[in-house]
């Protein structure tokens, strides 16, 4: 039964948890927020371009790339810091901090990781930011809030040009 559990919760193709799985982590999250009076921070980390990657190397190498970049992603933060496959393309992390500043810092540093997973390619990612703070009564569902608040950050980094983070200012 924990096996199959650990393979629902699981994306097949990095071995990140996947949506299901960040649902389960939110409510510990939230639950620390409050009491550790700290923000809980989502990140929303989006490939540029990846259609091209597969367009151009072919879907297989679209596969390695995703694979390396989980790693690399998952490398970068702490231990206790949640990272997701959300989607295709596209990755949460989920971290608490104590102000903005620490946040933005790991966004430069993962940014800076995924560049170097391949440096004959060079990928990009786009990254939006928000906070909030807890408690929250439903976690679960103020987790998926809060992720839609970092798209609208995302999209706008979108706007921007890509290859960089945009933090939402506070709602
Ligand atoms: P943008 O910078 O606007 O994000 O452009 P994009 O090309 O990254 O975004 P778009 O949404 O147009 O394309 C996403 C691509 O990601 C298209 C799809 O084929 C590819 N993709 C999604 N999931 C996978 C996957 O599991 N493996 C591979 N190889 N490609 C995938
Ligand atoms: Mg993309
Ligand atoms: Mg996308």
């Amino acid at each position: 039964l924990d096996q199959m559990h650990a393979a629902s919760v699981t994306d097949t193709l990095t071995g990140l948890p996947n949506r299901r799985h960040l649902e389960e982590h939110a409510p510990a999250l939230w639950a620390r927020s409050s009491r550790e009076n700290l923000l809980l921070a989502s990140l929303v980390i989006d490939l540029d371009h990846f259609k091209q990657v597969n367009d151009e190397h072919g879907h297989a190498a679209g596969d390695v790339l995703l694979r390396r970049v989980a790693r690399a992603l998952r490398a970068t933060v702490r231990a206790d810091d949640v990272v997701a496959r959300t989607g295709g393309e596209e990755f949460v992390v989920l971290t608490l901090v104590s102000s903005p500043d620490p946040v933005l810092t790991l966004a430069e540093r993962l940014r800076a990781a995924v560049r170097a997973v391949d440096t004959a390619a060079h990928p990009t990612v786009s990254i939006g930011i928000a906070l909030s703070r807890g408690p929250a009564q439903d976690p679960i569902d103020a987790t998926w809030r809060l992720i839609d608040r970092a798209d609208v950050a995302l999209y706008e980094a979108k706007r921007r040009g890509r290859d960089r983070s945009v933090l939402l200012d506070p709602s």
